[in-house]
């Protein structure tokens, strides 16, 4: 059986989202509600349309783009709930040698059952995973998405345990988990995994904000700028990420 997409968006020359320049696919549907999103209008779950075959066909013609780094990345929304879907299109991808990066926040990670027997199936054709941790307080976690850290930290120990290549990624929002403690703990908690190749700080934003209200929702951080260049850095230093300079931030 073909498992259709639910397809968000697509981004033919992503340089943000995994190595080198790649398609990026943003997929629709998230259970979350982090507070600093800008794809709120990814949320809603939706049937899929898009055969797994169609997609690949449309991102090769990118393909000469590439490189050596580059290929395809499926972002979000949240990806992981369209897992079928995935499964199948990286495992035509990699059947072309095309590198694949799935982009998540981790959330509908289970360690059993189903699920998990369909994450082991993805992982074996994923090459890179980039992992969202939005604040590694559970309780701060919860009041910041809607769910607490659990499911996440669990993920990132088991994409440890199988040695999968992961890029951690922090939005850094002032007020919420910016605070040195929670920079130190996070960086503790990163440190204990051995399969992390890079940990990205992104700069909360307020450019999707317009979309809330669009969606007819109050934007829940109203009033919080983002970072300045110097907590940046303080994030940078903390979280070891290497990086000095200022980067652009996707969420
Ligand atoms: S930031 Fe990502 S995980 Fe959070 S609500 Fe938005 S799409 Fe979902």
């Amino acid at each position: 059986m073909k498992h259709l997409g639910a397809i968000h968006s697509i981004e033919t020359f992503g340089s943000v989202d995994g190595p080198g320049v790649r398609f990026v696919i943003f997929l629709q549907g998230c259970r979350m509600r982090c507070k600093f999103c800008h794809n709120a209008d990814t949320w809603k779950i939706k049937e899929g349309d898009t055969l797994p075959d169609n997609l690949l066909q449309k991102a090769k013609r990118y393909r000469t783009y590439w490189g050596k780094s580059g290929g395809i990345t499926v972002s979000g929304g949240e990806p992981l709930l369209q897992i079928d879907f995935v499964t199948e299109l990286f495992r035509l991808a990699k059947e072309e040698g095309i590198h694949t990066t799935l982009d998540t926040c981790g959330q509908p990670f289970e360690e059993k059952g189903e699920m998990f027997e369909k994450i082991e199936k993805l992982m074996e054709v994923t090459d890179l995973v980039l992992l969202d941790i939005k604040h590694i307080d559970q309780q701060q976690h919860k009041q910041l998405t809607g769910w607490t850290n659990e499911n996440i930290l669990r993920f990132a120990k088991y994409l440890d345990s199988i040695h999968k290549p992961v890029w951690i990624r922090h939005v850094l929002v002032p007020t919420i988990n910016d605070d040195d403690r929670y920079l130190e703990k996070l960086n503790h908690f990163i440190e204990s995994l051995s399969n992390v190749e890079r940990v990205e700080v992104l700069p909360y934003h307020t450019m999707g904000a317009y979309k809330w209200k669009e969606l007819g929702m109050d934007y829940p951080l109203e009033g919080i700028d983002p970072p300045s260049p110097q907590r940046i850095a303080n994030a940078n230093r903390l979280l070891h990420t290497g990086n000095t300079e200022f980067q652009n931030s996707k969420e």
